[in-house]
């Protein structure tokens, strides 16, 4: 814990077993306690997202039912640290939505990280994707997505307003600026901290000035970004610590759809 402050991950990416899941450029963590344990270390308290194994030309839905399922037992394993994001995939429509609706009924309230490029598709709005992400809305889950193309995320919120995106990475400058104007235009569309970014020094506190701190949510995404440069990014920017406590924590209490944790 870092003191002060409840800090909730809103993006990584927990190990499972070797065949199943590891995303980890320089080899650690290799295993799940590992990775909660410089978790902890780190100072976080809580933490949110999905289980990854790239597949990039899926002939079926079965390496991702392997992951949403993997995700699931780790949450049966830390419920009080972990919450997991399941993932979906618009070339399997019908499997996508019975996946929804099973693990919704087991208390899954959240998508994502969804990773098209890994994945085998690449639009966010597509009839096919739109057609689950009515269903996401319906359920009043929160959906996890990795950096979108501006234009494409636009039509994906003109299409399906209620329902909640939290966008990750923020970006370069040119990208932060487009962004900024996205969040402003739709009230449904967040961002996360995790990956390119952060380590602009301004980048933060810009965001924070030009839309209000309840869009913003940390993220890490662990193992592939250090966790504590993310922590030390948003408590050195010029911003309040009430927008610190929204960024930390109140802002995925608010989205996750689930009671407060711990
Ligand atoms: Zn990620």
């Amino acid at each position: 814990m870092i003191e002060g402050f409840r800090i909730i991950d809103a993006h990584c990416h927990p190990i499972a077993e070797p065949d199943v899941s590891i995303i980890n450029a320089y080899g650690t963590p290799d295993n799940t306690k590992d990775f909660f344990t410089e978790m902890r270390n780190a100072g976080l308290d809580f933490c949110c997202g999905s289980v990854i194994k790239p597949d990039r030309e899926p002939k079926d839905f079965s390496s991702f039912a392997r992951t949403n399922a993997a995700g699931y037992r780790i949450e049966r394993e830390y419920p009080d640290f972990y919450q997991t994001g399941i993932r979906i995939n618009p070339l399997f429509v019908k499997d996508s939505l019975a996946e929804l609706e099973k693990y919704h009924k087991l208390g899954v309230t959240w998508v994502g990280e969804l990773v098209p490029y890994s994945s085998g598709y690449s639009s966010y709005s597509s009839p096919e994707i739109l057609e689950i992400f009515s269903v996401v809305r319906d359920l009043g889950m929160t959906v996890s997505v990795h950096s979108p193309d501006e234009e494409d995320i636009a039509k994906l919120m003109e299409n399906l307003p209620g329902l909640n995106v939290v966008a990750a990475h923020p970006g370069e400058k040119p990208r932060v600026m487009l962004r900024v104007e996205l969040m402003k235009r739709f009230p449904g569309l967040y961002w996360d901290l995790s990956g390119t970014g952060l380590f602009r020094w301004g980048m933060l506190k810009y965001m924070v000035d030009q839309c209000g701190p309840e869009k913003i949510l940390f993220g890490t995404d662990f193992p592939i970004c250090n966790i504590a440069m993310q922590i030390y990014g948003v408590l050195s920017e010029h911003i309040s610590d009430e927008a610190r406590v929204a960024i930390f924590s109140g802002n995925f209490e608010r989205l996750c759809g689930r009671k407060k944790q711990g």
